[in-house]
């Protein structure tokens, strides 16, 4: 029989993972598997440790991670793909905005319809704030845009993939993560499923507005090098409209003269210019800094323990 390890970061969720476990452990019932957990404990300050440790004890398939602090959910995924050993390897969510139920079709998927993964995508936002799904929008709109890299719109971290292809991510040791691209940018044959959007069974979102804000302008740095090219093209259309100018004062002084004026207008253009140079360092400072972490080399998390 193959085997189905199941991956579940979780930060300080000790209200949903009973919930989590007593959905999951029923649907994993009804699969043609051996299931087991890798629950990640991503540096929590309350009970999910404790949690954890209870499921371990009445369930020899449940393993877990925990980390020395809180590294993000990226470095919780990358943990447990690290340490699953089964044949398929799916994430999943602690809070069931992931039905478990998916798990049958998913499963199905890469059995017998010859499909190296099987990812999920949820084709509504009901129930998140306006501002944040407009801003969600813009950001896959853009992210694809400007990168070769695939960012599906609405794509979960929910799915179910082969070994084949959890090794190749496991290759990609970028401290950096934005998984979005990185499982789009390994490549194989991917069945999308679609489904609602749900709210959280327990607890409440770990991500602010700001967070997902940075997140993006990860995935952004991480996927594309086109706002590098920003300051060059800036650069060109600057040195033209100079170029024209200069032709229409040089004309217009021989006309008429050079009565002293423009003093206002100097000062607009000298700052105009100055914050567009500072744009384009900033950008260049971007990747300068994201270059910078990767030579590092640091750990993309730091164990505490693995039962
Ligand atoms: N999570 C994590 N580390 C973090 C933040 C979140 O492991 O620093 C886990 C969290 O416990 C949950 C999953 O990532 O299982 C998704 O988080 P959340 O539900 O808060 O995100 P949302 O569904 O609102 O996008
Ligand atoms: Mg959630």
């Amino acid at each position: 029989m193959k085997r189905l390890s199941i991956i579940v970061p979780c930060y300080n969720e000790e209200d949903a993972i009973p919930h989590y476990y007593e959905a999951c452990v029923n649907a994993a019932a009804a699969l043609p598997v051996e299931t087991e957990w890798w629950f990640v404990d991503d540096g929590s300050r309350d009970a999910t440790l404790a949690q954890l440790q209870a499921l371990r004890a009445k369930d020899e398939r449940v393993h877990y991670l925990t980390f020395s602090r809180n590294f993000g959910k990226e470095a919780a995924m990358f943990a447990g793909l690290e340490a699953a050993t089964g044949d398929y390897v799916a994430v999943m969510d602690v809070d069931l905005q992931d039905p478990p139920a998916l798990l049958a079709q998913m499963l199905e998927g890469v059995e017998h319809e010859g499909f190296d993964c099987v990812a999920t995508r949820r084709v509504t936002r009901i129930g998140e704030p306006r501002l944040r799904s407009f801003f969600a929008r813009k950001f896959y709109q853009l992210i694809n845009r400007i990168s070769n890299t695939e960012v599906i719109d609405g794509a979960r971290d929910f799915r179910l993939m082969t070994r084949q292809m959890v090794d190749a991510i496991l290759s990609m040791r970028e401290v950096s993560r934005f998984s979005k691209g990185i499982f789009s940018w390994v490549g194989f044959s991917t069945k999308w499923l679609e489904y609602e959007n749900r709210q959280r069974v327990a607890g409440e979102t770990k991500w602010s507005f700001w967070k997902l804000v940075v997140y993006s302008l990860d995935g952004i740095i991480g996927f594309s090098t086109a706002p590098l090219a920003i300051a060059s093209i800036m650069g060109i259309v600057f040195c033209l409209l100079a170029f024209v100018l200069i032709l229409y004062f040089f004309i217009k002084t021989l006309l008429w003269g050079d009565p002293v004026a423009g003093f206002p207008a100097m000062i607009c253009i000298i700052l105009f210019l100055g914050g567009i140079q500072l744009f384009c360092i900033g950008i260049l400072g971007q990747y300068l800094s994201k270059t910078y972490l990767e030579t590092k080399r640091r750990p993309i998390y730091i164990l505490k323990e693995k039962v």
